[in-house]
């Protein structure tokens, strides 16, 4: 569900004048479009009105036309073509973004902003075969999924700037920080003007839940849900077009989880992504929007990491941030050769920690190992398959990248690690080069891992919640919900389970039907409320009436039912006359007034020898028919 800004509230800010909207011609559009008489020819006239409005449409509209042979020349048939609607939202975007170029809040990038968007409105448009929507809307919802944001910083930029700079230094969200201080959000901000534009429902659902699209509460498959995911990855495609070299390839695996799961395999990625970034920079020109120059994607991909660690800065002690490292440890390598392998794993960005050479006990050694492992094989002792089991034993240890090291000759041990469980084995001497990408492949496996198990914790609440939600519907579908009383469903099922028990153990069972006597007349006398009140408190009585081992529940309207396992006939008579006398006494209470109520029950026990459970209930109801004809307010057994 959508929580729109409260309408007092935007309108003032709308009063201010410095909520985002769109400007001269896309205005006059969105209120020609809201009448019904507007004719094609009126809208035409309002978009020559403005050149540059007029030309980017053209452009648009040949740009859908896949397989058209002559191009679109006349701005008659591109509004045709696109359609009066699409025609709205194209021209609201554009001209947002044109008269927002810039602003106050000096925290708040414009120029980055744009540039950001219009990536998120391509990788979009790219996307149109998945999400099924026109290629045009998927656009406008890309290039203003963010404009919330924006209107936050012209509305209140000092304010605004605060909040930025302590979302950036991460620990709370922007848009719990933006709540905390302005009692709002973006992504309400966002759909409250998307609405005012007249935008349709889909697209504002899909720009609200974007960010936490597994949120949202979608129907799996259903169109709204695929455009919110499709947006989401587009987002994060254009994460990685605006990212510097370096930041991009942290953000690699969580591009490749969200292509998965919209179903985008590899090769399918790299061309939509080299398409993207290549129209994003023919539009970033011709709209004035920031862009940058990308390598192809398969070499994004196919690149190292960068040297330093990817993972979070650590805070140094004197509260600097410091370059974030890899802790690489050094398990068993012989004196003579430490040196220089420090030295490269240094001059590589990472951390050596050493361990001694000698090596008592590997099970110390390995207590709380690094993220990195290498070890020698050479060393006295160290068998790699002993060596991989104890690294293995501890949770670090199964997350550790364990490269082994082979003297020359000794290649036969090679194959012996591998199949013991190591992630690499070098045979040494090692060169720089090969540490170099060696250590690559494993912060890559690292940094996936870690991605992995992010995942997997993802996954692993929503299938708790599910668990949940699944229970709750279970309960309720066996509950009935004016008595919190188990449902004739559910009662009868366990009837025919017991049944089926006692039968075939030759043990006694009983069953009881309880009917309110005119009850009719107290719905009359009292009203519909005071009758359900009667049968609540009737239900509680009940429950409490009767033995741990019994069941009691609805059978329908104001009749109950008792399932009496291991109960004589002679047991559930006495049982039967307990409740009627029961009931006769107690103080029914509705609104201060004291109803009085009687009950009539049939009773019918197993001995009789029915078929099956159905036979039994029939002759409890029998019984019940026969306590009613004989004056009500009485137990009487089935013969
Ligand atoms: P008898 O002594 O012969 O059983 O008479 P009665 O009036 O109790 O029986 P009858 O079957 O003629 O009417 C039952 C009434 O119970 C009719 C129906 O409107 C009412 N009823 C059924 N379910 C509910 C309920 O959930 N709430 C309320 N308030 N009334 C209900
Ligand atoms: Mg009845
Ligand atoms: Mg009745």
């Amino acid at each position: 569900m959508i929580h729109f800004v409260p309408p007092q509230r935007y309108d003032s800010m709308k009063a201010t004048g410095k909520l985002p909207s769109p400007e001269g011609v896309a205005f006059s559009i969105i209120k020609l479009l809201q009448r019904d008489d507007f004719r094609v020819s009126d809208l035409v006239q309002l978009v020559q009105s403005d050149p540059a409005i007029a030309g980017r449409l053209l452009k648009f509209a040949n740009a859908a036309a896949f397989g058209r042979t002559r191009p679109i020349v006349s701005l008659q048939r591109a509004i045709v073509a696109l359609g009066a609607f699409r025609v709205r939202e194209l021209v609201i975007s554009l001209s947002v973004m044109h008269t927002h170029s810039s602003g106050q809040c000096s925290a708040f990038d414009y120029g980055a902003f744009w540039g950001h968007s219009l990536a998120t409105a391509i990788a979009c448009q790219e996307l149109a075969q998945f999400a099924q929507i026109s290629s045009e809307e998927l656009f406008t919802i890309g290039l203003l999924a963010r404009v919330g944001e924006l209107a936050m910083a012209s509305l209140y930029p000092e304010e605004y700037a605060v909040i930025l700079l302590k979302a950036k230094e991460g620990g709370a969200s922007l848009a719990t920080l933006e709540r905390d201080c302005l009692e709002m959000d973006h992504q309400q901000l966002g759909a409250t003007m998307l609405a005012e534009w007249g935008l349709p429902d889909l697209l504002i659902q899909a720009a609200y839940h974007h960010e936490q699209p597994d949120l949202a509460g979608f129907r799996d498959g259903s169109r709204v849900q695929t455009l919110t995911h499709s947006l989401h990855f587009a987002r994060a495609l254009a994460e990685v077009c605006m990212a510097e070299e370096d930041a991009r390839w942290s953000l690699l695996p969580g591009l490749l989880t969200r292509a998965a799961r919209l179903g985008i395999s590899g090769d399918a990625l790299n061309d939509m992504a080299d398409r993207t970034v290549r129209r994003w920079r023919e539009w970033g020109a011709m709209l004035q929007v920031r862009t940058h120059e990308m390598p192809p994607f398969a070499e994004i991909l196919a690149a190292s990491p960068p040297s330093r660690r990817v993972s979070p800065a650590t805070q140094e002690p004197d509260g600097g941030l410091s370059a974030p490292r890899l802790h690489v440890q050094l398990v068993g390598i012989p004196v003579a050769e430490l040196p220089t392998l420090m030295q490269q794993i240094e001059s590589l960005g990472h951390q050596p920690v050493l361990v001694d050479s000698h090596i008592d006990d590997l099970k110390q050694v390995l207590r709380e190992p690094a993220q990195i492992v290498i070890a020698d094989m050479a060393m006295p002792g160290l068998k790699p398959a002993l060596f991989c089991r104890i690294l293995r034993q501890t949770p670090a240890g199964k997350e550790s990248y364990a490269l082994l090291l082979a003297s020359p000759g000794s290649e036969a041990h090679v194959l012996e690690a591998i199949d013991a469980g190591a992630d690499d084995v070098l045979v040494k001497p090692v060169g720089i080069h090969t540490l170099r990408v060696r250590l690559n492949t494993a912060t890559r496996m690292l940094l996936l891992r870690e991605e992995i198990q992010r995942e997997r914790r993802g996954i692993m609440r929503s299938t708790d919640e599910f668990a949940v939600t699944h229970r709750r519907l279970l309960r309720d579908a066996l509950t009935d919900a004016l008595t919190q009383l188990p449902n004739r469903r559910h009662g009868l099922d366990y009837l025919a389970s017991e049944w089926t028990f006692a039968h075939s153990n030759g043990l006694p069972m009983a069953c009881l039907l309880l009917d309110i006597d005119h009850f009719k007349r107290i719905n009359d006398g009292y009203g519909h409320a005071a009758g359900d009140a009667v049968l609540r408190q009737l239900a509680d009585l009940l429950k409490r009436a009767s033995r741990v081992e019994d069941l009691v529940f609805r059978y329908g309207g104001e009749e109950f039912a008792a399932v009496l396992p291991n109960a004589s006939v002679r047991a559930a008579a006495q049982i039967a006359e307990r409740i009627r006398s029961l009931v006769e006494k107690y103080a029914f209470i509705w609104e201060q007034q004291a109803i009085p109520v009687t009950l009539s029950v049939g009773v019918a026990n197993l001995s009789s020898g029915f078929k099956d459970s159905q036979a039994l209930i029939e002759a409890a109801d029998a019984a019940l028919y026969e306590a009613k004809r004989s004056g009500r307010n009485r137990v009487v057994v089935a013969a």
